[in-house]
Protein backbone atom coordinates (compact mmCIF):
# COMPACT_ATOMS: atom_id res chain seq x y z
CA UNK A 1 0.00 0.00 0.00
CA UNK A 2 0.95 3.42 -0.82
CA UNK A 3 2.60 5.52 2.34
CA UNK A 4 0.26 8.05 3.17
CA UNK A 5 1.36 11.77 4.55
CA UNK A 6 -0.38 14.00 6.76
CA UNK A 7 -0.40 17.69 8.58
CA UNK A 8 -0.99 17.57 12.02
CA UNK A 9 -0.30 20.99 14.06
CA UNK A 10 1.15 19.63 16.70
CA UNK A 11 3.14 15.82 16.63
CA UNK A 12 3.96 14.10 19.77
CA UNK A 13 6.80 11.19 19.55
CA UNK A 14 6.43 9.22 22.86
CA UNK A 15 3.50 7.78 24.77
CA UNK A 16 4.64 7.96 28.64
CA UNK A 17 3.82 10.80 31.08
CA UNK A 18 5.51 13.21 29.51
CA UNK A 19 3.47 12.73 26.57
CA UNK A 20 -0.19 11.86 27.80
CA UNK A 21 0.30 15.33 29.87
CA UNK A 22 1.91 17.17 27.51
CA UNK A 23 -1.57 15.74 24.62
CA UNK A 24 -4.40 16.15 27.80
CA UNK A 25 -2.85 20.15 29.03
CA UNK A 26 -2.22 21.35 25.29
CA UNK A 27 -5.94 19.86 24.15
CA UNK A 28 -7.21 21.49 27.36
CA UNK A 29 -5.56 25.03 26.80
CA UNK A 30 -6.27 25.10 23.44
CA UNK A 31 -9.29 22.31 22.08
CA UNK A 32 -8.98 23.81 18.72
CA UNK A 33 -5.00 22.58 17.85
CA UNK A 34 -4.68 19.37 15.96
CA UNK A 35 -2.55 17.16 18.05
CA UNK A 36 -1.24 13.64 17.00
CA UNK A 37 0.68 11.33 19.32
CA UNK A 38 2.77 8.84 18.10
CA UNK A 39 3.71 5.84 19.85
CA UNK A 40 5.03 2.07 19.38
CA UNK A 41 3.84 -0.02 21.96
CA UNK A 42 0.19 -1.36 22.61
CA UNK A 43 -0.12 -0.70 26.08
CA UNK A 44 0.85 2.81 27.91
CA UNK A 45 2.24 1.24 31.06
CA UNK A 46 2.02 2.21 34.43
CA UNK A 47 5.80 1.48 35.23
CA UNK A 48 5.57 2.30 39.14
CA UNK A 49 3.52 -0.68 39.77
CA UNK A 50 5.30 -3.52 37.76
CA UNK A 51 7.01 -4.43 40.88
CA UNK A 52 3.26 -5.00 42.15
CA UNK A 53 2.27 -7.26 39.20
CA UNK A 54 5.74 -9.30 39.53
CA UNK A 55 4.46 -9.91 42.81
CA UNK A 56 1.16 -10.85 42.33
CA UNK A 57 -1.14 -8.33 43.78
CA UNK A 58 -3.40 -8.08 40.88
CA UNK A 59 -3.94 -8.86 37.44
CA UNK A 60 -0.76 -7.58 35.32
CA UNK A 61 -3.35 -6.21 32.83
CA UNK A 62 -3.69 -3.13 35.62
CA UNK A 63 -0.20 -2.02 34.75
CA UNK A 64 -1.81 -0.86 31.47
CA UNK A 65 -2.59 2.68 31.13
CA UNK A 66 -6.10 3.33 28.72
CA UNK A 67 -5.17 4.57 25.58
CA UNK A 68 -8.41 6.80 26.26
CA UNK A 69 -5.99 9.02 28.51
CA UNK A 70 -4.90 10.34 25.03
CA UNK A 71 -8.19 10.15 22.74
CA UNK A 72 -10.45 11.53 25.60
CA UNK A 73 -8.39 14.53 24.86
CA UNK A 74 -9.12 14.82 21.61
CA UNK A 75 -5.29 14.04 20.45
CA UNK A 76 -4.68 11.38 17.83
CA UNK A 77 -3.23 8.47 18.39
CA UNK A 78 -0.98 6.25 16.00
CA UNK A 79 0.95 2.74 17.76
CA UNK A 80 3.82 3.00 15.71
CA UNK A 81 7.42 4.19 16.39
CA UNK A 82 8.65 7.49 14.26
CA UNK A 83 11.55 5.96 12.45
CA UNK A 84 12.65 8.56 10.45
CA UNK A 85 12.91 12.37 12.22
CA UNK A 86 13.55 15.84 10.16
CA UNK A 87 13.66 18.04 13.28
CA UNK A 88 14.49 21.42 11.17
CA UNK A 89 11.30 20.21 8.45
CA UNK A 90 9.27 18.73 11.22
CA UNK A 91 8.93 15.41 9.09
CA UNK A 92 8.25 12.37 10.78
CA UNK A 93 8.27 8.93 8.89
CA UNK A 94 6.74 5.77 10.90
CA UNK A 95 7.44 2.57 11.00
CA UNK A 96 4.78 1.60 7.90
CA UNK A 97 6.33 4.68 6.00
CA UNK A 98 3.64 7.24 6.38
CA UNK A 99 4.86 10.58 6.71
CA UNK A 100 3.60 13.73 9.22
CA UNK A 101 4.44 17.06 9.09
CA UNK A 102 4.00 19.47 11.84
CA UNK A 103 4.15 23.17 12.88
CA UNK A 104 5.71 21.76 16.41
CA UNK A 105 7.20 18.91 17.19
CA UNK A 106 7.31 17.59 20.84
CA UNK A 107 9.93 15.04 22.10
CA UNK A 108 8.93 12.58 24.89
CA UNK A 109 10.76 9.50 23.91
CA UNK A 110 11.88 8.71 27.67
CA UNK A 111 14.47 6.39 28.62
CA UNK A 112 15.58 2.70 28.59
CA UNK A 113 17.64 0.63 30.92
CA UNK A 114 21.22 0.40 31.11
CA UNK A 115 23.28 -2.88 30.46
CA UNK A 116 26.66 -2.72 31.50
CA UNK A 117 28.93 -3.54 29.10
CA UNK A 118 30.40 -6.73 30.53
CA UNK A 119 31.15 -9.92 28.86
CA UNK A 120 28.04 -12.48 29.07
CA UNK A 121 24.80 -9.53 29.33
CA UNK A 122 23.54 -10.30 26.59
CA UNK A 123 22.65 -13.89 27.54
CA UNK A 124 18.90 -14.67 27.14
CA UNK A 125 18.26 -14.97 30.50
CA UNK A 126 19.04 -11.38 31.48
CA UNK A 127 16.49 -9.04 31.46
CA UNK A 128 15.54 -5.41 32.58
CA UNK A 129 12.31 -3.89 33.76
CA UNK A 130 10.08 -1.50 31.89
CA UNK A 131 7.95 -2.66 28.72
CA UNK A 132 4.94 -5.21 28.66
CA UNK A 133 7.05 -7.49 27.68
CA UNK A 134 9.49 -7.04 30.31
CA UNK A 135 6.80 -8.04 32.83
CA UNK A 136 5.34 -10.90 30.98
CA UNK A 137 8.69 -12.41 30.29
CA UNK A 138 9.86 -12.24 33.81
CA UNK A 139 6.00 -13.32 35.38
CA UNK A 140 6.88 -16.43 32.76
CA UNK A 141 10.14 -17.52 34.55
CA UNK A 142 8.40 -17.16 38.08
CA UNK A 143 5.62 -18.86 36.61
CA UNK A 144 7.58 -21.36 35.08
CA UNK A 145 9.50 -22.27 38.65
CA UNK A 146 12.16 -19.83 38.84
CA UNK A 147 14.07 -20.35 42.08
CA UNK A 148 16.86 -18.03 42.29
CA UNK A 149 16.96 -14.12 40.83
CA UNK A 150 20.02 -11.98 41.10
CA UNK A 151 19.00 -8.48 40.97
CA UNK A 152 21.42 -6.21 39.92
CA UNK A 153 20.89 -2.29 41.50
CA UNK A 154 19.68 -1.83 44.64
CA UNK A 155 18.12 1.52 43.68
CA UNK A 156 14.21 1.74 44.53
CA UNK A 157 13.29 -0.21 41.09
CA UNK A 158 15.45 -2.94 42.17
CA UNK A 159 14.53 -3.38 45.68
CA UNK A 160 11.02 -3.11 44.90
CA UNK A 161 11.97 -5.96 42.12
CA UNK A 162 13.90 -7.69 44.79
CA UNK A 163 10.83 -7.91 47.66
CA UNK A 164 8.92 -8.68 44.46
CA UNK A 165 10.41 -11.80 43.52
CA UNK A 166 11.29 -12.91 47.55
CA UNK A 167 7.94 -12.96 48.38
CA UNK A 168 7.02 -15.25 45.43
CA UNK A 169 9.49 -17.90 47.24
CA UNK A 170 12.99 -17.28 45.20
CA UNK A 171 16.08 -16.95 46.44
CA UNK A 172 17.19 -13.75 46.04
CA UNK A 173 20.77 -12.00 45.64
CA UNK A 174 20.53 -7.93 45.54
CA UNK A 175 23.49 -6.67 44.48
CA UNK A 176 25.12 -2.67 44.50
CA UNK A 177 28.58 -1.36 43.84
CA UNK A 178 27.64 1.69 46.55
CA UNK A 179 27.78 0.21 50.02
CA UNK A 180 24.21 1.08 50.89
CA UNK A 181 21.00 0.50 49.62
CA UNK A 182 19.03 3.33 47.68
CA UNK A 183 22.51 5.44 47.20
CA UNK A 184 20.87 7.95 45.39
CA UNK A 185 18.32 8.27 47.92
CA UNK A 186 19.56 8.02 51.76
CA UNK A 187 22.76 8.24 53.15
CA UNK A 188 24.32 5.55 54.74
CA UNK A 189 23.13 6.40 58.29
CA UNK A 190 19.80 5.68 57.35
CA UNK A 191 20.20 2.41 55.23
CA UNK A 192 21.54 0.59 58.13
CA UNK A 193 17.26 -0.43 59.35
CA UNK A 194 16.76 -1.36 55.69
CA UNK A 195 19.69 -3.80 55.14
CA UNK A 196 18.00 -5.42 58.55
CA UNK A 197 14.87 -5.32 57.22
CA UNK A 198 15.86 -7.08 53.85
CA UNK A 199 17.98 -9.09 55.84
CA UNK A 200 15.60 -10.16 58.19
CA UNK A 201 12.94 -11.52 54.87
CA UNK A 202 15.90 -13.78 53.06
CA UNK A 203 17.06 -10.94 50.68
CA UNK A 204 21.06 -11.78 50.36
CA UNK A 205 22.62 -8.36 50.40
CA UNK A 206 25.46 -8.03 48.44
CA UNK A 207 27.02 -4.30 48.57
CA UNK A 208 30.17 -2.84 47.26
CA UNK A 209 30.48 -4.99 44.32
CA UNK A 210 29.20 -4.80 40.79
CA UNK A 211 29.07 -7.39 38.69
CA UNK A 212 32.45 -7.99 36.66
CA UNK A 213 31.08 -10.27 34.03
CA UNK A 214 28.79 -13.09 33.29
CA UNK A 215 29.46 -17.01 32.64
CA UNK A 216 26.94 -18.29 29.83
CA UNK A 217 26.64 -21.30 27.70
CA UNK A 218 24.40 -21.65 24.69
CA UNK A 219 23.56 -17.91 25.62
CA UNK A 220 22.27 -18.86 29.52
CA UNK A 221 24.15 -17.06 32.19
CA UNK A 222 25.23 -19.67 34.97
CA UNK A 223 27.27 -17.80 37.15
CA UNK A 224 27.44 -13.77 37.71
CA UNK A 225 31.16 -13.07 39.08
CA UNK A 226 31.28 -9.68 41.17
CA UNK A 227 34.29 -7.61 41.04
CA UNK A 228 35.24 -8.23 44.88
CA UNK A 229 36.02 -12.08 43.48
CA UNK A 230 32.31 -13.54 45.02
CA UNK A 231 30.36 -15.34 42.76
CA UNK A 232 26.76 -16.03 42.18
CA UNK A 233 25.26 -19.66 40.46
CA UNK A 234 22.05 -19.65 38.77
CA UNK A 235 20.90 -22.47 37.18
CA UNK A 236 20.47 -21.67 33.40
CA UNK A 237 17.19 -23.33 32.54
CA UNK A 238 15.39 -21.69 35.28
CA UNK A 239 16.88 -18.29 37.14
CA UNK A 240 16.90 -15.24 35.82
CA UNK A 241 19.00 -12.16 36.47
CA UNK A 242 17.67 -8.24 36.21
CA UNK A 243 19.37 -5.12 35.91
CA UNK A 244 17.88 -2.43 37.26
CA UNK A 245 21.41 -0.31 36.91
CA UNK A 246 19.46 3.10 35.70
CA UNK A 247 18.37 4.46 32.50
CA UNK A 248 19.76 6.40 29.86
CA UNK A 249 18.09 8.47 27.07
CA UNK A 250 15.98 7.45 23.84
CA UNK A 251 17.38 9.67 21.10
CA UNK A 252 19.09 7.99 18.80
CA UNK A 253 16.89 9.24 16.36
CA UNK A 254 17.20 12.51 16.58
CA UNK A 255 21.40 12.43 16.30
CA UNK A 256 22.90 14.23 13.13
CA UNK A 257 20.74 16.80 12.86
CA UNK A 258 22.55 19.42 15.31
CA UNK A 259 19.89 19.29 18.52
CA UNK A 260 22.02 19.84 21.43
CA UNK A 261 22.06 16.55 23.93
CA UNK A 262 24.34 15.28 26.09
CA UNK A 263 24.53 11.79 27.73
CA UNK A 264 21.80 12.39 30.21
CA UNK A 265 19.71 13.37 27.10
CA UNK A 266 17.97 16.49 24.84
CA UNK A 267 19.59 19.84 26.92
CA UNK A 268 16.16 21.95 27.15
CA UNK A 269 15.71 25.21 28.54
CA UNK A 270 13.26 26.39 31.76
CA UNK A 271 10.67 26.81 28.72
CA UNK A 272 10.81 22.89 27.57
CA UNK A 273 12.56 24.88 24.23
CA UNK A 274 15.76 22.76 22.31
CA UNK A 275 17.68 24.83 20.20
CA UNK A 276 15.55 23.78 17.31
CA UNK A 277 12.95 25.98 16.70
CA UNK A 278 9.26 24.80 17.20
CA UNK A 279 11.37 21.74 18.59
CA UNK A 280 10.37 20.95 22.45
CA UNK A 281 10.77 18.22 24.52
CA UNK A 282 10.09 16.67 28.40
CA UNK A 283 10.45 13.66 30.68
CA UNK A 284 13.20 11.18 30.83
CA UNK A 285 14.61 12.19 27.42
CA UNK A 286 16.02 15.12 28.36
CA UNK A 287 18.85 16.36 30.29
CA UNK A 288 17.94 19.21 32.70
CA UNK A 289 19.51 21.09 36.08
CA UNK A 290 18.70 20.93 39.70
CA UNK A 291 16.21 23.50 41.30
CA UNK A 292 18.30 23.60 43.73
CA UNK A 293 21.94 24.86 42.50
CA UNK A 294 20.67 24.78 38.94
CA UNK A 295 23.32 22.39 37.81
CA UNK A 296 23.23 19.31 35.63
CA UNK A 297 21.58 16.60 37.51
CA UNK A 298 19.31 13.74 36.69
CA UNK A 299 15.81 13.47 37.21
CA UNK A 300 14.19 10.08 35.43
CA UNK A 301 11.03 10.30 37.33
CA UNK A 302 7.71 10.54 36.41
CA UNK A 303 7.53 13.05 38.87
CA UNK A 304 9.88 15.41 36.83
CA UNK A 305 8.27 14.48 33.48
CA UNK A 306 4.46 15.35 34.55
CA UNK A 307 5.76 19.03 35.44
CA UNK A 308 7.79 19.32 32.94
CA UNK A 309 5.30 18.49 29.80
CA UNK A 310 2.57 20.68 31.81
CA UNK A 311 5.24 23.66 31.12
CA UNK A 312 5.89 22.55 27.49
CA UNK A 313 1.90 22.44 27.04
CA UNK A 314 1.68 25.77 28.44
CA UNK A 315 4.66 27.34 26.78
CA UNK A 316 3.16 25.85 23.20
CA UNK A 317 -0.29 27.32 24.13
CA UNK A 318 0.81 30.37 24.33
CA UNK A 319 0.87 30.84 28.03
CA UNK A 320 4.42 32.29 30.10
CA UNK A 321 5.76 29.12 32.53
CA UNK A 322 8.77 28.21 33.36
CA UNK A 323 10.33 24.85 34.75
CA UNK A 324 12.21 25.50 38.02
CA UNK A 325 14.17 22.03 37.39
CA UNK A 326 14.33 18.59 39.42
CA UNK A 327 14.04 18.90 42.94
CA UNK A 328 13.71 14.67 42.99
CA UNK A 329 11.48 13.53 45.25
CA UNK A 330 11.09 10.13 45.24
CA UNK A 331 9.35 7.56 47.23
CA UNK A 332 9.77 3.05 48.02
CA UNK A 333 9.00 0.69 50.01
CA UNK A 334 11.52 -1.41 52.06
CA UNK A 335 8.60 -4.15 53.17
CA UNK A 336 6.39 -2.11 56.36
CA UNK A 337 9.06 0.72 55.82
CA UNK A 338 8.21 3.85 53.79
CA UNK A 339 11.04 5.11 52.62
CA UNK A 340 11.31 9.11 50.72
CA UNK A 341 14.20 11.24 50.01
CA UNK A 342 13.82 14.80 48.37
CA UNK A 343 16.57 17.10 46.83
CA UNK A 344 20.49 16.37 48.07
CA UNK A 345 21.62 13.60 50.38
CA UNK A 346 24.34 14.83 52.07
CA UNK A 347 26.97 12.26 50.15
CA UNK A 348 25.47 14.09 47.10
CA UNK A 349 25.88 17.67 48.26
CA UNK A 350 29.60 16.49 49.32
CA UNK A 351 29.94 15.52 45.74
CA UNK A 352 28.75 18.68 44.59
CA UNK A 353 30.97 20.72 46.66
CA UNK A 354 27.80 22.18 49.50
CA UNK A 355 29.19 21.46 52.41
CA UNK A 356 26.31 20.61 54.46
CA UNK A 357 24.82 21.12 58.28
CA UNK A 358 22.38 17.73 59.14
CA UNK A 359 19.88 16.85 61.23
CA UNK A 360 17.78 13.65 62.92
CA UNK A 361 14.24 13.70 64.31
CA UNK A 362 12.17 10.43 65.22
CA UNK A 363 9.75 10.19 67.12
CA UNK A 364 6.77 7.63 67.09
CA UNK A 365 4.37 7.87 63.82
CA UNK A 366 1.12 7.72 65.38
CA UNK A 367 0.55 8.53 69.49
CA UNK A 368 2.03 5.75 71.45
CA UNK A 369 -0.48 4.48 73.07
CA UNK A 370 -2.34 3.82 70.08
CA UNK A 371 -2.19 -0.39 68.73
CA UNK A 372 1.21 -0.13 66.61
CA UNK A 373 2.80 3.45 66.81
CA UNK A 374 5.15 2.48 64.85
CA UNK A 375 7.76 5.41 64.09
CA UNK A 376 9.25 8.19 61.71
CA UNK A 377 12.75 9.10 61.12
CA UNK A 378 13.84 12.11 59.25
CA UNK A 379 16.85 13.24 58.30
CA UNK A 380 17.12 17.22 57.06
CA UNK A 381 20.14 18.35 54.53
CA UNK A 382 21.00 21.59 54.98
CA UNK A 383 23.70 24.19 52.87
CA UNK A 384 26.04 25.09 55.85
CA UNK A 385 26.76 28.35 54.51
CA UNK A 386 23.30 29.42 54.54
CA UNK A 387 21.22 26.53 56.55
CA UNK A 388 18.81 26.99 53.33
CA UNK A 389 17.24 23.50 53.35
CA UNK A 390 18.75 21.35 50.64
CA UNK A 391 17.35 17.84 51.11
CA UNK A 392 15.66 15.38 53.10
CA UNK A 393 15.02 11.43 53.79
CA UNK A 394 12.00 10.14 55.57
CA UNK A 395 11.84 6.29 56.73
CA UNK A 396 7.95 5.33 58.18
CA UNK A 397 5.88 3.12 59.08
CA UNK A 398 3.32 5.10 58.00
CA UNK A 399 3.67 7.29 54.55
CA UNK A 400 6.50 8.97 54.10
CA UNK A 401 5.77 10.64 50.69
CA UNK A 402 3.55 12.86 52.74
CA UNK A 403 6.67 14.02 54.93
CA UNK A 404 8.69 14.68 51.89
CA UNK A 405 6.93 16.93 49.81
CA UNK A 406 6.62 18.83 52.90
CA UNK A 407 10.79 19.12 52.46
CA UNK A 408 10.51 19.54 48.84
CA UNK A 409 7.87 22.51 49.05
CA UNK A 410 10.89 23.94 51.96
CA UNK A 411 13.30 23.38 49.32
CA UNK A 412 11.23 24.89 46.45
CA UNK A 413 10.40 27.57 48.92
CA UNK A 414 13.89 28.41 49.21
CA UNK A 415 13.46 28.08 53.37
CA UNK A 416 16.08 27.82 55.68
CA UNK A 417 16.40 25.57 58.88
CA UNK A 418 15.11 27.81 60.59
CA UNK A 419 12.07 28.61 58.44
CA UNK A 420 10.73 25.33 58.21
CA UNK A 421 11.43 24.33 61.74
CA UNK A 422 8.50 26.84 62.06
CA UNK A 423 6.00 24.21 60.41
CA UNK A 424 2.59 24.54 62.15
CA UNK A 425 1.41 21.31 61.89
CA UNK A 426 -1.84 19.31 62.77
CA UNK A 427 -1.92 16.36 65.30
CA UNK A 428 -4.25 13.81 66.27
CA UNK A 429 -3.38 10.06 67.60
CA UNK A 430 -4.37 7.79 64.42
CA UNK A 431 -2.01 10.70 62.21
CA UNK A 432 0.28 12.03 63.73
CA UNK A 433 2.24 12.13 66.42
CA UNK A 434 1.48 14.25 69.49
CA UNK A 435 1.21 18.07 69.69
CA UNK A 436 5.01 17.71 71.05
CA UNK A 437 6.95 17.00 68.33
CA UNK A 438 6.53 16.88 64.82
CA UNK A 439 10.15 14.89 63.31
CA UNK A 440 10.99 17.34 60.62
CA UNK A 441 10.47 20.08 63.32
CA UNK A 442 12.50 17.82 65.19
CA UNK A 443 15.08 17.04 62.57
CA UNK A 444 15.71 20.81 61.87
CA UNK A 445 15.88 21.78 65.26
CA UNK A 446 18.75 19.16 65.70
CA UNK A 447 21.11 20.85 63.04
CA UNK A 448 20.56 24.30 64.55
CA UNK A 449 21.20 23.20 67.85
CA UNK A 450 22.19 20.29 67.72
CA UNK A 451 19.39 19.08 70.13
CA UNK A 452 17.57 17.63 70.93
CA UNK A 453 19.94 14.19 70.38
CA UNK A 454 19.17 11.82 67.56
CA UNK A 455 19.33 8.61 69.88
CA UNK A 456 17.39 10.35 72.15
CA UNK A 457 14.65 7.61 73.50
CA UNK A 458 11.42 9.17 74.33
CA UNK A 459 8.29 8.52 75.86
CA UNK A 460 4.84 10.14 75.51
CA UNK A 461 4.47 10.85 79.20
CA UNK A 462 8.21 12.29 79.26
CA UNK A 463 8.12 14.82 76.86
CA UNK A 464 7.73 18.54 77.64
CA UNK A 465 4.20 19.65 76.08
CA UNK A 466 4.70 22.76 74.02
CA UNK A 467 2.42 25.45 74.89
C1 LIG B 1 9.87 -0.25 36.94
C2 LIG B 1 9.82 1.25 37.03
C3 LIG B 1 9.28 1.84 38.17
C4 LIG B 1 9.24 3.23 38.27
N1 LIG B 1 8.71 3.78 39.40
C5 LIG B 1 8.61 5.13 39.48
C6 LIG B 1 8.00 5.74 40.62
O1 LIG B 1 7.57 5.04 41.56
N2 LIG B 1 7.92 7.09 40.66
C7 LIG B 1 8.37 7.88 39.64
O2 LIG B 1 8.25 9.11 39.71
N3 LIG B 1 8.97 7.33 38.56
C8 LIG B 1 9.10 5.99 38.46
N4 LIG B 1 9.69 5.43 37.36
C9 LIG B 1 10.25 6.31 36.32
C10 LIG B 1 9.15 6.80 35.38
O3 LIG B 1 8.41 5.72 34.92
C11 LIG B 1 9.75 7.59 34.23
O4 LIG B 1 10.47 8.67 34.75
C12 LIG B 1 8.67 8.13 33.33
O5 LIG B 1 7.97 7.08 32.71
C13 LIG B 1 9.22 9.05 32.26
O6 LIG B 1 8.19 9.43 31.41
P1 LIG B 1 8.47 9.81 29.90
O7 LIG B 1 7.13 10.07 29.27
O8 LIG B 1 9.49 10.87 29.81
O9 LIG B 1 9.15 8.53 29.23
P2 LIG B 1 8.62 7.04 29.08
O10 LIG B 1 7.62 6.72 30.11
O11 LIG B 1 9.82 6.21 28.95
O12 LIG B 1 7.85 7.04 27.71
C14 LIG B 1 8.52 7.17 26.49
C15 LIG B 1 7.58 6.85 25.37
O13 LIG B 1 8.21 7.13 24.13
C16 LIG B 1 8.01 6.05 23.24
N5 LIG B 1 9.04 6.08 22.21
C17 LIG B 1 10.37 5.85 22.30
N6 LIG B 1 10.95 5.96 21.09
C18 LIG B 1 9.98 6.28 20.22
C19 LIG B 1 9.93 6.52 18.82
N7 LIG B 1 11.02 6.45 18.06
N8 LIG B 1 8.75 6.81 18.23
C20 LIG B 1 7.60 6.89 18.99
N9 LIG B 1 7.58 6.68 20.32
C21 LIG B 1 8.75 6.38 20.92
C22 LIG B 1 8.06 4.86 24.19
O14 LIG B 1 7.59 3.73 23.56
C23 LIG B 1 7.17 5.39 25.30
O15 LIG B 1 5.82 5.34 24.94
C24 LIG B 1 9.74 4.04 37.22
C25 LIG B 1 10.28 3.45 36.08
C26 LIG B 1 10.32 2.07 35.98
C27 LIG B 1 10.90 1.45 34.72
Amino acid sequence: MASQEAHTDVLVIGGGPAGITFCRNLKKLKPEVDVTMLRPEKHSMVYCAIPYALEGLFDPAKAFKRDELVTDSGANLIKRAATQVDLHAKRVVDEAGDVYTADILFLATGATNVIPRVPGADAANIYTVKTQQDMEALLRNINNGAKRAVVVGAGAIGIEQAQAYRSRGLHVDLVDMASHVLPSMIDEDMAEELHRALEREGINLMLSAYTDRIRARNNLADQVVLSNGETIDVNPNRDFICFAVGMKPDIEVFRGQGLIMNSDGIVVDDRMRTNIPGVYAAGDCCSHVSGIDKKPVSGKLATNAVPMAKTAARVVAGKDDEYDGFFNGAATCVYDLRVASTGFTAEIAKQRQINTRVGWGETPSIFPMMPLPGKVRVKIVADAADNRVIGGQVISTLSAADKIDIITLAIQQRLTLKGLSKLSYSAQPWQSFMPARHAIVQACEDALDGLPSRNESFHYSELPERA
